[in-house]
């Protein structure tokens, strides 16, 4: 029996009355089935909720989809889920896990993913999350230098020429400039440049959140090409609550 600890992602109906888990590890996204999830005796339900880390034992089939023989909770999260925040932070962080995957299997990224699990800061752990999986697809944004002609002097981020640009190259191209924002541009250098230890010990640096939150998401979208229906949910709850907006 192989033991799997990792964070439930996804759950949704199979066949019958099986369920399909899909569960992030350090061992990246994997799918699981859980045998009669939803008759109504089922007694896996306390391990198929979404959102909470579990414990899955199972005997490995190569490339099959892995029964799940027994399991446990390890941490239900149960007071962070009543924060509908939290809830959508997770979900935006899930769809992108799961959208990603399809092309490119992604495990770099599980340690910037656990952080949400702290309930310090998880908006900035979110952050720090797209950022990690950005820069492991290979599309990371150029916060060294002017990215079109390579100028130490930066004056604004650019969210098509995939990074900070200077103030010649801004005219020269019409680019959506998302901030001139001295903050905005150091907070967003420091999210593509710092690892996840420097980045736990400058949390407080981060004071332009939702700004950065945004044009985060743009860069991410513009980039990958993935629509984030997450994040329509999240800018519903964002705004309806009244704060920042
Ligand atoms: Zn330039």
């Amino acid at each position: 029996m192989i033991k799997r600890t990792g964070f439930v992602v996804s759950v949704q109906e199979y066949r019958e009355s099986d369920g399909l888990v899909q569960l992030y590890s350090e061992h990246g996204l994997e799918t699981f089935v859980l045998r009669g999830l939803y008759k109504a005796t089922s007694k896996q339900t306390g391990i198929a909720q979404l959102y909470t880390q579990v414990e899955y034992l199972f005997e490995e089939r190569p490339s099959q989809i892995q029964t799940v023989r027994s399991g446990r909770l390890v941490e239900s999260f149960r007071e962070y889920r009543q924060d509908i925040h939290w809830i959508s932070y997770l979900s935006i962080a899930s769809e992108i896990l799961l959208r990603v995957n399809r092309e490119s299997p992604v495990n770099l990224s599980f340690d910037a993913f656990s952080m949400l699990f702290s309930l310090q800061n998880p908006i900035k752990y979110l952050l720090y999350f797209m950022a990690d999986i950005l820069i492991n697809l290979g599309l990371g944004a150029n916060v060294d230098e002017c990215v079109s002609c390579g100028s130490p002097q930066v004056s604004a981020f650019s969210i098509s020429q995939g990074g900070l640009v200077c103030s010649r190259c801004l005219k020269l191209y019409h680019p959506k400039i998302e901030t001139s924002s001295l903050d905005v541009l150091k907070q967003l250098r420091y999210l593509f440049k710092a690892n996840l230890a420097q980045f736990t010990s400058i949390l407080d640096f981060f004071t332009e959140v939702n700004t950065v939150f945004e044009i985060v998401v743009d860069y991410f979208e513009f980039h990958s090409g993935i629509h984030l229906k997450s994040w329509d949910f999240y800018r519903k709850v964002y705004y309806n609550s009244g704060i920042g907006g």
